[in-house]
């Protein structure tokens, strides 16, 4: 019932924002921690000791999914199977998609059926069985040779594994492989897509040969950089209850002669409702810059409905100039005063300044802003390039 209400509310929020942009260039899920947002009931249960272990953060997941029971969340319980996503020495984009999977928001068709988008679930290799996502990532009997040909992963010896979850649970908890693992759950989601869309996937029995490569090639390159994961080093703080935490923030491309603008809106639970990126034509001076990201925050959020919180970004300058009620002369005193009235529009809205490593997420959106679409938003959702960063704000808020 509450789930339902929460669904249609996020469609109408949905609909705003594609009405807003006319174009949205990707949509993320909206079941976005779909189970951290569901209940944590079980928790005394789960984990009676008070140990929070990975076993004990995929029991936790297990047993929300097979109770679905509405109720708190507490991202604590997560914490130890995130850290062990997070702690895979395999490409971000490979721990993104294994953290969408465990948190059942890959856009399976069991999964868009449920959101109204497609009427028939039933998987398109097998042609037998719905498509969720433990079906179309390991139990489809297609993807058999596969984990056949390796002993760590077969049924066999995972016994009692019933969903994905903790099949993903098992793998970290008993060290199976599961840098390679990560890797062949990728390229299975790929090849899926690719032979949905019309592409040739690829060859089922070269599949895992190749992510062994790729692997291979991604450590040989990246020795330096894949041990230091897990530790987080920002302090991103969450907005108080039922409010948002609107960052933004805003780089510069000097040679494109362009600028990027950066925004991430989250709730108290650190949980991303909307991110954007942006590239406008250079202006003038940095500051101009903050204040058109900041602008341009305060413009998402109304347009989700997302308007009560905190707007906060990095910048000294513009931060005391927002504080201020006197009229201001800056050179970027216009955009100041646009978002005054936009911030007139908030029931409830404050302006906060922080440094900039606890704005790292708007930060590095805009720093990407080359590389996306002139207007790229992701509900429920980050770039997929920045989800490290997010995941380390994520591991911040429970240490
Ligand atoms: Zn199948």
């Amino acid at each position: 019932m509450e789930w339902q209400a929460k669904e249609e509310e996020l469609l109408a929020k949905m609909d705003l924002v594609r009405r807003g942009f006319g174009c949205l260039a990707m949509v993320a899920t909206w079941t976005l921690a779909e189970l951290v947002e569901l209940a944590v009931t079980a928790m005394v249960a789960v984990c009676e000791n008070g140990v929070y272990t990975v076993k004990s953060g995929y029991r936790f997941l297990q047993t929300e999914f097979q109770n679905q029971q509405p109720g708190q969340s507490n991202p604590l319980m997560l914490k130890p199977l995130w850290k062990g996503i997070w702690s895979l020495k395999v490409p971000s984009k490979v721990k993104n998609l294994v953290w969408r999977a465990v948190k059942n928001s890959l856009p399976t068709k069991q999964n868009l059926v449920r959101r109204k988008v497609l009427t028939d679930d039933c998987c398109d290799q097998c042609k037998m069985q719905k498509e969720d996502t433990f079906h179309a990532l390991y139990l489809c009997p297609k993807l058999e040779e596969i984990w056949l040909s390796k002993q760590a992963w077969n049924q066999c010896s995972l016994r009692q594994v019933t969903s994905f979850v903790d099949l993903m649970g098992h793998i970290l908890a008993e060290n199976r492989d599961p840098d390679l693992f990560a890797m062949v759950v990728w390229a299975i989601w790929k090849r899926r897509n690719d032979i949905r869309v019309g592409k040739r996937g690829e060859n089922l029995p070269n599949l895992v040969q190749q992510a062994q490569t790729r692997l291979q090639n991604f450590l040989l390159h990246n020795s330096a950089t894949t041990t230091s994961t897990g530790q987080p080093p920002t302090q991103w703080q969450p907005p108080a209850h039922q409010q948002y935490k609107i960052n933004f923030d805003g780089a510069l491309f000097k040679d494109e002669n362009q600028a990027g603008l950066g925004v991430v809106i989250r709730d108290s639970k650190g949980q991303v409702m909307v991110s954007l990126a942006q590239r406008i034509p250079l202006p003038s001076t940095a500051i101009e810059v903050e204040a058109l990201a900041a602008r341009r925050a305060l413009e998402l959020a109304l347009e989700t409905g997302l308007n009560k919180g905190v707007l906060e970004g990095d910048s000294l300058i513009l931060m005391n100039a927002l504080k201020s009620n006197s009229h201001s002369l800056a050179q970027f005193g216009h955009i100041v005063n646009d978002i005054h009235y936009l911030a007139s529009q908030f029931p409830m809205i404050s302006f906060s300044h922080v440094r900039r490593h606890c704005n790292s997420v708007a930060h590095s959106i805009a720093r990407r802003a080359l590389s996306f679409s002139s207007l790229q938003v992701w509900m429920e959702d980050v770039p997929p390039e920045i989800a490290d960063v997010l995941q380390a704000d994520l591991i911040a808020l429970v240490e």
